[in-house]
């Protein structure tokens, strides 16, 4: 007893904290060298045009990466085969990528997850065409083990109760008038959170008859967050962001 007092007075909260960091298995970041060589091939064989290759060197688009290591089996297989050096291979981290932030133009910082207190933020969740893994991942923030509600962050019922929209899932045609009206009713100053490869970049089920694209193709967006689907500590990470933008915003 007396050590989670302890704790509480310490660190505000007694629950665990938030690593960004996932499992040796898991898939998150690129990082390392790819052989100029190596580059194009790397390129063709993304499924989503996530991987660009620019002055000699790669940039991944984290809105459409869906972590699927094709990539980086290009490059080690090309080490296996003719002998490349393997030092600083390309390969997936098991790092989160983090959330962009489009009005500020740059990436979510880990200190982020390190303020606790004086947040409030109400979020509305629309499922526009998921495959619902990224719809359980989110679920999983509201467990005791992520436990988001410590963050002052709160799922809504209606769109006209909330301060942001959390889109998951690539935009169907269906799906379409949902978001829009969704975006409509809710009341200014209000922000979209695009969550995971689908409704951040788009691309993962293709060009087909049923598919519109990313939600900023229907809806402006203000934070994309990578994934496929994202982590929980990643999209937590984006709400916490958006918080803090709605303060800025309201001042
Ligand atoms: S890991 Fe990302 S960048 Fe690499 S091939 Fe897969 S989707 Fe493309
Ligand atoms: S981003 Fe990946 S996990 Fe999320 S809905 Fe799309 S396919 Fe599913």
């Amino acid at each position: 007893m007396f050590k989670v007092l302890e704790r509480i007075f310490r660190d505000k909260i007694a629950a665990e904290s938030i690593s960004l960091k996932g499992s040796a298995r898991f898939r998150g970041r690129l990082t390392g060298t790819a052989a100029a060589d190596m580059l194009p091939q790397c390129q063709a064989v993304c499924p989503v045009g996530a991987f660009q290759v620019q002055d000699g060197d790669y940039q991944i688009d984290y809105r459409k990466c869906i972590f699927c290591g094709k990539c980086t089996d290009i490059c080690a297989a090309a080490v296996l085969k003719e002998g490349i050096q393997a030092d600083n291979l390309l390969h997936c981290s098991n790092e989160d990528a983090m959330p962009y932030l489009v009005a500020a133009g740059k990436e979510v910082l880990a200190e982020v997850l390190h303020q606790k207190l004086g947040r409030s933020l109400h979020v509305r969740h629309l499922d526009a065409g998921s495959c619902n893994a990224c719809d359980f991942e989110m679920g999983a923030m509201s467990n005791p083990y992520y436990d988001l509600h410590r963050y002052g962050v709160a799922f809504a019922a209606s769109p006209r109760h909330a301060d942001l929209l959390m889109v998951t899932g690539v935009v169907t045609r269906n799906l379409e008038q949902a978001l829009r009206m969704s975006y409509e009713a809710m009341p200014e100053p209000k922000l979209v959170m695009a969550c995971g490869a689908c409704a951040a970049g788009g691309e993962t089920y293709g060009d087909t008859y049923a598919v519109l694209g990313g939600a900023d193709k229907i809806v402006p967006v203000d934070i994309y967050v990578p994934g496929c689907p994202p982590r929980p500590p990643a999209m937590i990470a984006g709400l916490l962001a958006a918080a803090d933008m709605l303060a800025d915003r309201m001042k």
